[in-house]
């Protein structure tokens, strides 16, 4: 898969997935802008793979559109950018229950209606990935709000496919199992439970970032033309009933 002469924004690209899929879309080519909450994050990458970087608390839906128009133009979009705070259902407060939906429900919205509003005024074609997750498939314990967020970006992704794929614009969802991050850390670092979820996979493993990535950039890719409002498993087997 070639990227050259291709402009990508990658939320979330300081860590974990986001970073993976900048490197690697660096490496084929890409031009990168990424836009995460870290500067000494977006230092490192910088100095790695020659991207933009924009510092952007995706949490502040002002400051989100205002990055988003700063990346622009680009012709593919990863939203990739996530957070969660472990929580049972009877615990949930309200902050973070909403710091959850702004992160990973509303920035992608946000970011993708700005990078959309820019290729249809422009007459050019385009492709977005949402990062989803397994959690917006199956109910989670302790993850209340992080699967209602990535369940509402997947209805997101849905309604985007429907109305941007007319004017040109190939919308899909990726939804990793559990895969070896920052995020995972403070996920699954309980051996339990992390045991009994390996025991879910047959495949035996969790992902690592570049799993992840590889697929993500598949479905950016030209390959993948007649790929559109797909909820993509990456999860070793994971949701097989
Ligand atoms: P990491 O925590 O490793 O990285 C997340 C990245 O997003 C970091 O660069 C982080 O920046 C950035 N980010 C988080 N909150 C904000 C914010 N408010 N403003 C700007 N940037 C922010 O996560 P992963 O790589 O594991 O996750 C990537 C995506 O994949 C997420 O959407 C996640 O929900 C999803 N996913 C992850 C799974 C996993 O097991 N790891 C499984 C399924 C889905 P900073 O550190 O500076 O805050």
């Amino acid at each position: 898969m070639d990227f050259q002469g291709q402009r990508v924004v990658v939320t979330g690209a300081g860590k974990g997935i986001g970073r993976a899929t900048a490197i690697m879309l660096a490496r084929r080519g890409a031009s990168v802008v990424a836009l995460t909450r870290s500067a000494s994050d977006l230092a490192t990458l910088e100095a790695e793979t020659g991207c933009r970087g924009i510092a952007v608390d995706l949490a502040d839906a002002e400051a989100t559109r205002a990055a988003a128009l700063e990346a622009l133009p680009a012709d593919l979009l990863v939203n990739c950018a996530g957070t969660t705070e472990l929580e049972s259902f009877l615990d949930v407060t309200v902050e973070n229950f909403d710091l959850l939906h702004a992160v990973n429900t509303r920035a992608p919205m946000i970011v993708a209606q700005e990078f959309s509003r820019e290729l249809v005024a422009s007459g050019r074609k385009g492709a977005i990935v949402n990062v989803s997750s397994c959690a917006a498939f199956v109910g989670i314990p302790d993850h209340a709000a992080y699967c209602a967020s990535k369940a509402g970006l997947d209805g997101l992704t849905r309604v985007m496919a429907k109305e941007l794929g007319p004017k040109g614009i190939r919308v899909n969802g990726v939804h990793p199992t559990v895969t070896l991050t920052p995020m995972a850390l403070k996920a699954w670092s309980d051996p339990a439970k992390a045991a009994g979820m390996m025991a879910r996979i047959p495949l035996g493993r969790f992902a690592e970032p570049d799993d992840i990535a590889e697929v993500i950039l598949f479905l950016l890719s030209d390959a993948a033309r007649m790929v559109h409002g797909l909820s993509m498993p990456v999860d070793g087997g994971y949701m097989i009933a």
